[in-house]
């Protein structure tokens, strides 16, 4: 099942699932359970159930052509956004980096960051470099706390695509990675059974078309087990909790203009545009510092 978040004509949040080339607004069924507006439609759902198409039953909701709607975060309101740092030794050797993830643990992005397939990233500064990593990223569907390897992907609801598009430099990650747009994220939260296993997938990054980044997912360092199992001994995971896990080789420099693109295997694919418009000078000074991104963009070929 793909589920997804999209705009009502008055700003709302509203629970969509896919089906062809439609979308079929259920936010009734969660209604009938649990007062809005507290949180969205998609957190409540899957802090209510751990069965989505169980719980909707019948898709007898309003049918509109998902070309017609704006797309939301397919989560608005996560109560947290974990990624993971150096998680693919190709990037790690792209970034000159001394460690991995088994040294640097995971970190946190602001949740205010987050932004719908469809919408445009702002650039917020014109004297710094902005880059785009393309990442797998998951769901929590059940709370969390320090659950096995094993165990792990019973707690996932679903899979996403995610772009954590990052400043360059030296300030702490929470600031590089948590200006507002700065977290894409969707356009779908695919069920584990729609999706398939994390290590049979592909994922593929394109900016105005180049692609620029092209990994196979089972060469993640820590896998998705291993992430949620970590994730899960440092702090409680929640449903509607968002857990990225890592950009592969292939990051670089973004513009004002470009398009950028993300599709992992069975996922759909995540676009936004990026802008500078508004753009003012870095009131911070880290632009020397932090680690070293390769100066060129290497556009890898398809295989
Ligand atoms: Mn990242």
């Amino acid at each position: 099942m793909k589920l997804t978040t999209f705009f009502g004509p008055d700003e709302s949040y509203r629970l969509g699932v896919v089906d062809g080339e439609d979308v079929v607004d259920m936010t009734h069924c969660v209604e009938r359970q649990a007062p809005l507006g507290l949180v969205s439609p998609m957190r409540a759902l899957l802090a209510m159930t751990d069965s989505p198409a169980t719980f909707l039953g019948d898709l007898d909701g309003e049918r509109l052509p998902l070309s017609s709607v704006r797309l939301a975060p397919i989560v608005p309101d996560p109560a947290k956004i974990i990624a993971a740092p150096v998680n693919y030794r190709a990037h790690q050797a792209e970034m000159q980096e001394d460690y991995h993830i088994d040294a640097l643990g995971i970190f946190l992005k602001a949740t205010s960051s987050v932004m719908g397939s469809g919408g445009t990233v702002r650039l917020p500064y014109s004297d710094r470099r902005f880059d785009q990593e393309g990442e797998l990223a998951l769901v929590i569907g059940r709370t969390a706390s320090h659950v096995s390897a094993d165990d792990a992907l019973g707690y996932v609801a679903g899979y996403t695509m995610l772009l954590d598009m990052t400043m360059r430099g030296g300030e702490d990650r929470s600031t590089r990675k948590s200006f507002d747009g700065f977290t894409p994220v969707g356009p779908y939260l695919v069920t584990p059974d729609e999706a398939g296993a994390p290590d049979d997938m592909r994922l593929q990054t394109w900016v105005n078309d180049v692609l620029r980044q092209d990994a196979d997912v089972s060469d993640l360092i820590w896998d998705v087990p291993r992430l949620v199992e970590y994730a899960s001994s440092v702090m409680t995971l929640r449903p509607g909790d968002i857990l990225t896990t890592g950009t592969p080789a292939g990051i670089g420099q973004v513009f004002d203009g470009d398009r950028i693109a993300v599709e992992v295997t069975h996922l759909g694919r995540l676009e936004v545009a990026v802008s500078s418009d508004g753009a003012v000078s870095c009131p911070t000074r880290g632009a020397q510092r932090g680690p070293k991104p390769p100066e060129e963009v290497t556009p890898v070929r398809a295989r």
